[in-house]
């Protein structure tokens, strides 16, 4: 059975932030999209996850996603049930048994309750998240109460909402061009029958600025367990017109001697991450035995390591990188150093420090003979 997770993203909701969609709105950082596609990455019942997306913010989805294993999204329509007809066709030939389809700013989906619904389709056609209405409700006659409306057996919608693949695709072409407010409306339409789970107050979906607020509020009582490490490396000069220092080549009367391309700053800070979830050094990940590392760009040491901390469910707070050389300078290079990490790492380059000092003329590296990095991480993992 093929589960995949359909995350609705091609809305234009301006509400919460004025230029930016909402679903690419930062929350602690890193955008609203990224959140929610991590929380369905996190979920071992989910196979698959394809996001239905603008067109328009193909830039924006790109940036968002940097690094996380996610089918190609593909293009929504004009209204919501539109672009999730636009994603079902689309899976077709991708094996799906029961899909999810899930509105992306809602960055906190249930994992109790979707699995729920999961074992439910084992049976059944259909199952939402939802929740019972607990509130007294009042229908409102210019501001003053009209009546009070019987709340017993109503229940709020929320998604994802869990379908028989097949069976909400015939469901939702049937539906093509009719205004139904939600995927379970299309499916009742089609005389499924949809089965009702408890979901949490937690996932609520992002409407407002204040609905932002909540959600950081939120995220970070979920990552609690704050972990700092540190990491240090020292690469020797040799022959060479360059070297490379935190993903970037400068050019320069020496090179550095190393089994990949040397890059200090990038090994430093690769065992800092490691540090934080104790998952060992960059030696042991990418052993300088093994052929395949010779001359490698170590972009791709340091992105893995940022990889295994997500796959923990974390988020890297912040990565502080110190140079210890007298030559090149490092001054002039710092701007694309701080851009190039943050973009390693997929994180904001507001959480990336990079700084430069020498040890005054003493030492190795005072001698000259070769340039050492030392390097902090601090990571927030779920508690
Ligand atoms: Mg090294």
């Amino acid at each position: 059975m093929t589960v995949t997770a359909l995350i609705v993203a091609a809305g234009r909701g301006l509400r919460v932030g004025g230029e930016l969609p909402k679903q690419y709105l930062p929350l602690l950082g890193e955008p609203l999209l990224r959140h929610t596609a991590r929380h369905f990455l996190s979920m071992p019942a989910v196979d698959h996850i394809r996001f239905v997306i603008n067109p328009d913010d193909r830039d924006l989805y790109d940036q968002a996603v940097l690094g996380l294993d996610l089918l190609e999204p593909v293009a929504g329509g004009a209204e919501r049930q539109d672009s999730v007809l636009n994603g079902l066709e689309s899976l077709i030939d991708q094996g799906t048994s029961k899909i999810l389809i899930h509105d992306c700013a809602r960055p906190f989906p249930p994992e109790d309750a979707i699995n729920q619904c999961l074992k439910i389709l084992d049976e059944a056609q259909a199952a939402i998240v939802a929740m019972p209405v607990a509130d007294t409700l009042k229908r409102d006659q210019s501001g003053i109460c009209g009546e009070t409306v019987e709340r017993a057996g109503l229940w709020r919608a929320q998604t994802p909402q869990a379908f028989r693949f097949q069976a909400i695709l015939n469901a939702h072409r049937e539906a093509k061009g009719l205004k139904l407010t939600d995927d379970a409306a299309v499916a009742e339409r089609a005389g499924i029958k949809v089965h009702l789970v408890t979901g949490s107050e937690d996932n609520f979906k992002v409407t407002n600025p204040e609905d932002l607020a909540r959600a950081e509020r939120l995220l970070m009582s979920k990552l609690m367990d704050v972990r700092c490490a540190g990491g240090f490396d020292v690469h020797k000069f040799g022959p060479g017109s360059f070297v490379t220092l935190c993903g970037i080549e400068i050019p320069h009367s020496h090179g550095l001697v190393g089994h990949s391309d040397a890059d200090v700053g990038l090994h430093a800070l690769t065992d800092a991450l490691l540090g934080t979830i104790g998952a060992g050094d960059i030696g042991q990940h990418f052993p300088p035995t093994d052929e395949k590392w010779r001359g490698a760009n170590s972009d791709q040491f340091l992105a893995h390591a940022g990889h295994l901390v997500r796959q923990k469910g974390g988020m890297i707070a912040h990565v502080d990188i110190t140079l210890i050389c007298e030559r090149p300078k490092v001054g002039p290079h710092r701007p694309k150093m701080v851009e190039r990490v943050a973009q390693i790492l997929a994180i904001s380059p507001d959480r990336v420090s990079i700084k430069a000092t020498t040890t005054e003329e003493l030492g190795f590296t005072g001698r000259r003979e070769g340039i050492a990095a030392q390097a902090q991480a601090t990571v927030r993992l779920p508690l």
